[in-house]
């Protein structure tokens, strides 16, 4: 059983965010909160402020993992026995439950499937992609995306 309590030194602000400085007013605060929402229903994912995600373990065992959305933080907890470095199977919403998987979307580091979600930061909604396999932390949003975000930032000041 792994408690991965350890906070990973490459968070998706330093991954995602660094190498877009557009300017000082860009900067998304560590801790940020996002709120997540079904891609397919477009309900809220969120439960108990974190995001709660029914899960397929490699054996085929439904349970669910929860993920925490702040930006400086990717723990996840899970009902399953997930082990390190394996991919589960499936994600999905649990209100309509739908896949979460990402189609063609392959992590960065490695083969594994990814899901997505869309995250709203203001009143933009934008794709989330991160990795299915336990352990992994890696997490996207396209830079245009990111940009979106930015730009609706901007737009309320
Ligand atoms: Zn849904
Ligand atoms: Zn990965």
């Amino acid at each position: 059983m792994s408690q991965d309590k350890s906070r990973p030194k490459d968070s998706w602000q330093e991954i995602v965010w660094d190498e877009h400085n557009y300017n000082e007013r860009t900067v998304l605060k560590s801790g940020s909160f996002l709120g997540c929402y079904c891609p397919h229903c477009s309900r809220s994912l969120m439960k108990d402020n974190l995001l709660h995600l029914v899960t397929i373990d490699p054996d085929g065992n439904t349970g669910w993992m929860q993920l925490n959305p702040y930006l400086n933080a990717f723990e996840r907890k899970s009902n399953l026995q997930l082990t390190e470095g394996e991919e589960v199977t499936d994600l999905r919403c649990w209100h309509c439950q739908a896949s979460l998987r990402a189609g063609e979307r392959k992590c960065d580091r490695g083969d594994s499937h990814v899901a997505c979600v869309l995250v709203g930061i203001s009143t933009v909604r934008v794709p989330f992609y991160f990795c299915m396999r336990t352990g992994c932390h890696w997490h996207l949003i396209d830079p245009d995306d990111e940009h979106k975000i930015i730009l609706d930032d901007s737009m309320e000041w």
